[in-house]
């Protein structure tokens, strides 16, 4: 295998990707050249942004250069010395519906140019498209890919298996499921182009997980044309390891400056909100009065500098344990990537069992969002599932979050001990808290129940949240009687009428205590 992740956050992964003239390190953007029109020289891209690799179309170098790309090699040719991948065509296709050249061709032309990454001629989905047409994509996308195999000659091609079916979950499923029994070393989601720019963020998580949950977790799985920086952290949060980007050119084309928090017009900048070696240069008013080409050149530069910076933002994020800290902040970038993360809710389970158990640092919560996180679903996974409280307490003493961690060893913890100290002799103690619900007091310093910072109060949702897993508790656990510490401050009225109603439905006898202890010692 070509590909090892060493370093994991979410299902993202910093990973070395071995092809047969370099190693790259992903999350990987690969900068789109279109030979025919490029305004960034490829060896520029890498000496001066420091992309390691690109992506260029092998149907329009075929129908344009072919003699001198195969006399030359595809790395000669573009004169870059990094990683080169190929696009089959299959973009020509969805725009133009069909291209002069059989997949045997294309197929050829790759192994013919060396490309290190290589397309098989798949038939993208796209995004207006009935259900009956997007089917015929994704069989035959199957159907080459199995002929692809009895084409090819070289070995030292990692070869891209796309994945299609759009915006229909279940055909994404069936193309992921059928695609990943083929040896292929890297696997593709096409058609997110349009998806994206219509804002629809929310399906593109549906989309990207319907394959990812189908596909093999340990192959790299790229993201066709997904090029805006506002989107790479959610993305790679969800498994994505590669993308690539005409975007950047494209935009430049029309005056769009991309920012990781969303795209401008040029002429709506006063000020620009970036220090890469353009931007601290000039005045978005000294551009807007360059000659056209100049001014492409400048956006272009700029965004290929936009995308760079975001990526290394991610992986240092990944590094640091705190992708899902990143992911938040970029939703309130736009309502539309906000709702997206909410949607991430429906794979929390897949995400918590493929994310890493331990962090290097302490986690950050801010509101309901993070409920979604594996930490939070963990917790509340071992608790139903493999806790039991020792030995046989009568009383279940619930203790409202103290304001400093461990929990037990706070100046409120030890106040209540002492006002308290016959009825914690005989009683299961457990804390109240956010995010995690239930918190039993010999628990308190497992990781990372105490290595957390959280916004207080809670907000409402995650108070409803707590109460419901205060309730399932009470209904799981022996005790004949319920001792509350009410802490209206933080956590309203909401946790005392639920803790009220759950002890009357199960005949359980509660004993509510208004304590009033200050945080410090004074
Ligand atoms: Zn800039």
């Amino acid at each position: 295998m070509s590909f090892e992740s060493r370093e994991k956050d979410l299902l993202a992964r910093i990973g070395k990707l071995k092809t047969k003239t370099c190693t790259v390190e992903t999350p990987l953007l690969f900068p789109v050249i279109n030979p025919t029109t490029q305004t960034i020289p490829p060896s520029q891209i890498k000496k001066e942004f420091g992309f390691e690799a690109l992506i260029t179309n092998a149907y329009i170098l075929k129908q344009h250069f072919q003699k001198q790309s195969v006399d030359k090699g595809i790395h000669k040719f573009l004169d870059f010395d990094g990683m080169v991948m190929t696009d089959s065509g299959a973009y020509q296709i969805l725009v133009y519906g069909d291209i002069q050249a059989t997949q045997e061709e294309i197929v050829q032309y790759q192994e013919q140019i060396g490309s290190d990454v290589a397309t098989i001629l798949d038939i993208p989905t796209g995004w207006k498209i009935m259900e009956k047409h997007a089917r015929q994509t994704v069989n035959e996308t199957l159907r080459r890919a199995k002929e692809f195999f009895t084409c090819k000659t070289r070995d030292d091609i990692l070869w891209v298996g796309p994945v299609q079916g759009g915006r229909y979950l279940d055909l994404v499923a069936e193309s992921a499921t059928r695609m990943s029994k083929l040896p292929f070393q890297i696997h593709a989601l096409g058609s997110p182009t349009e998806v994206m720019e219509r804002y629809r963020f929310d399906v593109l998580v549906d989309m990207i997980m319907a394959a990812k949950m189908n596909l093999p977790i340990d192959r790299p799985l790229h993201l066709f044309g997904a090029g805006h920086p506002l989107m790479f952290a959610l993305a790679v949060a969800l498994g994505c390891d590669l993308f690539d980007s005409a975007a950047y050119a494209l935009y430049a084309k029309e005056n769009r400056y991309m920012t990781e928090i969303g795209t401008f017009r040029l002429d709506e900048l006063e000020y620009f909100p970036c220090t890469c070696p353009k931007c601290t240069r000039k005045t978005p008013k000294q551009v807007l009065e360059l000659p056209d080409k100049e001014r492409e050149l400048f956006l272009a530069e700029h965004n290929l500098y936009a995308c760079a910076a975001e990526i290394r933002r991610i992986k240092q994020a990944i590094r640091d344990g705190r992708l899902w800290e990143y992911v938040e902040m970029r939703a309130n970038s736009h309502p539309a990537l906000y709702t997206a993360v909410k949607r991430v809710a429906k794979y929390k389970h897949f995400i918590e069992k493929h994310s890493p158990s331990t962090k290097p640092s302490g986690l950050f919560f801010y509101n309901h969002l993070s409920l979604i996180r594996p930490e939070v679903i963990r917790h509340q996974k071992l608790l139903t599932e493999r806790y039991s409280p020792s030995g046989q307490a009568k009383t279940l003493l619930l203790i409202p979050q103290t304001t400093t961690k461990p929990f037990h060893k706070s100046y409120e913890y030890k106040q209540i001990r002492k006002k308290l100290k016959q009825e914690i002799a005989k009683a299961n103690v457990c804390f109240y808290a956010a995010p995690f619900g239930i918190i039993p007091i010999e628990l308190d310093e497992v990781y990372p129940l105490s290595q957390h910072e959280t916004a207080m109060p809670p907000d409402k949702e995650t108070i409803e949240y707590i109460a419901e897993q205060i309730t399932n508790y009470i209904k799981r656990n022996t005790s004949k009687t319920v001792t509350l510490i009410h802490d209206p401050k933080n956590w309203n009225n909401t946790i005392l009428q639920t803790v009220k109603k759950t002890c009357k439905q199960e005949q359980i006898t509660l004993k509510t205590i208004n304590i009033k202890v200050s945080e410090h010692k004074t």
